[in-house]
């Protein structure tokens, strides 16, 4: 984090950066309150500050955020995609979606990926950099002033992997949950990760009551080496053992995440093994359907071998399920969000 990013600073920081100043306290209010509640996306938006006050800010804290460069819309299920640009002119996909309990926004936390998962399209690209707290939260903060609505539900499941932008992720979600902000419940955030051990450890010491969601993609380490080069660095073993400490720490149901690959890791045997290696965990699994992404080898299965992996999960009593996909025809799906190459 930039310190002069006045926008991933919480209250307390910004009271400290401030105190030569000597403004009144209701004035680093006032402040926090444009940026994180309003949303304001330019010191001139602040109309209860003094002018030069504004101008003062202007000089010394450039505001980051992210602008929006393209929107779609599907005509299959009201999700909605957004190309948003960062400062520099990076790139960066999220997705809003609509369900019947509110609307969920899935955030990048990274512009691309180097964890290099072969069926992934943001992964492509390697890693570009990491995103600030900000540039998180802004993506939050567009989407809702743009769609004039609340999203009460948040999924770190965007492009990028939020355990490898480790303290910027902590420092979102300190302000994303913040009272003073837009104050979203630590229960109604999921992170998802493939799978990076020392992280996910480090994470269970914060005790959040957020959902961790873990790519696993495969029941064993050949399969999963395969498809997410990651797993050679933290192998199954490891990962389900962190696993398992993360949900007795923290009391919260792991969510797994399972993309099915045709002829790769949806056969009998990778249920029978999937259903071994999960059995007696506190957890639930969500299959998901492959999403084709140009350049990969790997396509989904087919709905018939979707529903024979969950008849055989569903046995060994797992807790499984589907997962619908949404925003199909805006390639908005899992997998699916890739940074644009601006051409000149
Ligand atoms: N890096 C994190 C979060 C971003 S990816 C992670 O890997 O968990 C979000 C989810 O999309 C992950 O579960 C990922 O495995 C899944 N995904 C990626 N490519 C996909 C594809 N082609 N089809 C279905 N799911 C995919
Ligand atoms: Fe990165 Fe997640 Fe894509 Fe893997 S699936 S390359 S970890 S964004």
């Amino acid at each position: 984090m930039k310190s002069y990013d006045i926008k991933s600073m919480t209250f307390v920081e910004l009271e400290t950066e401030l105190s030569d100043k000597n403004l009144p306290a209701y004035r680093i209010k006032q402040l926090y309150e444009w940026l994180h509640k309003n949303s304001a996306v330019s010191y001139d938006a602040m109309s209860n500050l003094p002018q030069e006050l504004r101008i003062y800010f202007e000089k010394n804290y450039p505001l980051f955020g992210c602008k929006i460069m393209n929107k779609q819309v599907s005509q299959l299920d009201e999700t909605v995609k957004y190309l948003f640009e960062l400062h520099d002119g990076e790139t960066i996909e999220s997705v809003l979606m609509k369900y019947k309990y509110g609307y969920t926004l899935c955030i990048s936390t990274q512009v691309g990926c180097k964890a290099g998962c072969i069926f992934c399209a943001t992964g492509t690209s390697g890693l570009i950099r990491n995103l600030m707290p900000s540039e998180m939260l802004s993506q939050i903060y567009r989407a809702q002033t743009d769609m004039d609505v609340r999203i009460s539900n948040v999924v770190l499941m965007g492009m990028g992997e939020p355990l490898h932008n480790y303290g910027n992720v902590i420092r979102f979600l300190e302000l994303v949950t913040d009272l003073g902000g837009l104050n979203i419940s630590m229960r109604n955030i999921t992170l998802s990760t493939c799978g990076i051990v020392p992280a996910i450890y480090m994470l269970l010491e914060n005790r959040f009551q957020l959902t961790l969601s873990v790519s696993l993609h495969a029941p064993n380490n050949e399969i999963r080496t395969r498809l997410m080069p990651i797993n050679s660095q933290y192998p199954l073993e490891e990962l389900l053992v962190a696993c398992k400490e993360y949900s007795l720490k923290t009391s919260r149901r792991i969510s797994f995440e399972y993309a099915l690959f045709k002829g790769v890791n949806d056969t009998e045997e990778c249920a029978k093994q999937l259903a071994k290696i999960l059995k007696g965990m506190h957890c639930h699994l969500n299959l998901i359907p492959a999403n084709s992404v140009v350049g990969s080898t790997c396509t989904g299965s087919d709905t018939k071998a979707i529903k024979a992996f969950k008849d055989i999960l569903e046995e060994k009593q797992l807790n499984v399920t589907v997962r619908r996909t949404l925003g199909s025809d805006i390639d908005a799906s899992c997998g699916q969000l890739r940074r644009r190459i601006t051409e000149t």
